[in-house]
């Protein structure tokens, strides 16, 4: 039997280390191996390729990953995990290397640019406390083309719902836009709360992004960002209203946009939106 196989089932490491889940860190174990599994299958060709995981936690999906291929580099900032982590390490020598911190603080480009074999994927059942800052601050990289070459992601479902949201729809919002505007975004599939342990109360999706050489419309990042947070920071307002926090007129930032003073955020286009990205550019640096 190789060490691989010999790796003890996740519920005996989980109650070996006394793992119990820590809400407060969007602790949700994922511990069946075929939706672990499918979850790794999901992100493509592994294969001797660097992986970004964050939030191994006890190990599950990292060893789906591992038995795809994949060198992981996995981001945990729980170090509770560390001794069942080390025992992955152990059954995989040199294909895991654990980084202990908080993901929203890494440099993921510099991390990129020492392995030297980027652009990267991203595979991860992200904490659902920390899962929409993550990728915003993914989506919003600069420079564009990114650091990573596919994000394939557990979200729950109101969040897979915003980042895949067409315009005119109630989930349509910053996500929608930030995501659309310069990647291809695929829901895959939905995960039951029963598949995690402990459940949690919504269901999951895994989302898959892909990001594109080139956006889709010519804006620059940071003006698409502020138009987007005045525009749904305020979401049932007209914008001639909601944009007011831009500190430019917001009924010429409007008519230089070519759009109507009366709509709302969520008929916006992203079209319409690179188009206010530009006039707010042109007229704040008037
Ligand atoms: N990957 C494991 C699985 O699928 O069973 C655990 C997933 S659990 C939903 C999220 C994991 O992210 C936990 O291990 C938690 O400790 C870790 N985590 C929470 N906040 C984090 C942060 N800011 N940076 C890195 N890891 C974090």
């Amino acid at each position: 039997m190789s060490s691989k196989e010999r790796l003890p089932p996740l519920r005996e490491v989980i109650a070996k280390h006394g793992l119990m889940a820590k809400k407060s860190l969007g602790q949700n174990f994922l511990l069946d191996l075929n939706l672990t599994g499918r979850i790794a299958r999901a992100a493509g060709a592994l294969a001797d390729r660097p992986v970004l995981e964050i939030g191994p936690g006890p190990g599950g999906l990292t060893r789906a990953l591992l038995s795809q291929g994949a060198e992981v580099i996995a981001v945990e900032r729980d170090p509770r995990f560390l001794p069942a982590l080390a025992e992955i390490q152990a059954a995989y020598p040199g294909k895991l290397t654990i980084v202990e911190g908080d993901a929203l603080e890494l440099d993921e480009a510099a991390l990129v640019q020492k392995i030297g074999r980027g652009p990267m994927p991203v595979v991860a059942n992200l904490p659902y406390n920390v899962a929409t800052p993550l990728v915003v601050k993914w989506l919003e990289y600069e420079p564009w083309p990114p650091w990573f070459d596919s994000l394939t992601l557990m979200f729950q479902r109101e969040v897979a719902d915003r980042l895949a949201a067409q315009v005119d729809t109630s989930a349509y919002g910053r996500l929608s836009v930030l995501a659309q505007w310069r990647s291809n975004v695929k829901r895959l599939f939905d995960v039951p709360p029963q598949a995690f342990v402990p459940a949690p109360k919504v269901t999951s999706a895994i989302v898959r992004i892909e990001p594109l050489a080139q956006a889709r419309a010519e804006a620059s990042r940071p003006d698409l960002s502020r138009v987007l947070s005045a525009a749904f920071g305020q979401r049932r307002k007209m914008l001639r209203q909601s944009l007011k926090a831009l500190g430019v007129p917001p009924e010429l930032l409007l008519e230089k946009a070519g759009l109507e003073p009366t709509a709302r955020a969520e008929t916006i286009s992203l079209d319409g939106f690179a188009a206010l990205a530009r006039a707010y550019g042109a007229l704040s640096r008037a």
